[in-house]
């Protein structure tokens, strides 16, 4: 869940891995606030697209 990177326009919303349907209310509220620049949503390191990148 997130951009692809700090400089795409590209958002990423994806790998449910078969979970999906009971969390799109969640991470679809999510998705649409981060997507049209309205908010950004803090503690989903977890999901970020970002996240295998060495730091
Ligand atoms: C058999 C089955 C049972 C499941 N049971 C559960 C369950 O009990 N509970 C649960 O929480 N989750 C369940 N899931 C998982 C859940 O359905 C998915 O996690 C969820 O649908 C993922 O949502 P999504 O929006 O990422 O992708 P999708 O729901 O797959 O939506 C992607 C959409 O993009 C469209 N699309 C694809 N390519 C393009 C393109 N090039 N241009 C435009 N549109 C495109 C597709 O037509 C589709 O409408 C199940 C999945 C399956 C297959």
């Amino acid at each position: 869940m997130g951009w692809l990177n700090e400089n795409s326009r590209i958002y990423c919303a994806t790998g449910f891995s078969g979970k999906g349907f009971k969390m799109a209310t969640g991470y679809g509220h999510i998705a649409a606030h981060e997507a049209l620049g309205k908010q950004t949503i803090e503690g989903l390191d977890f999901v970020r697209p970002d996240r295998f990148k060495t730091r």
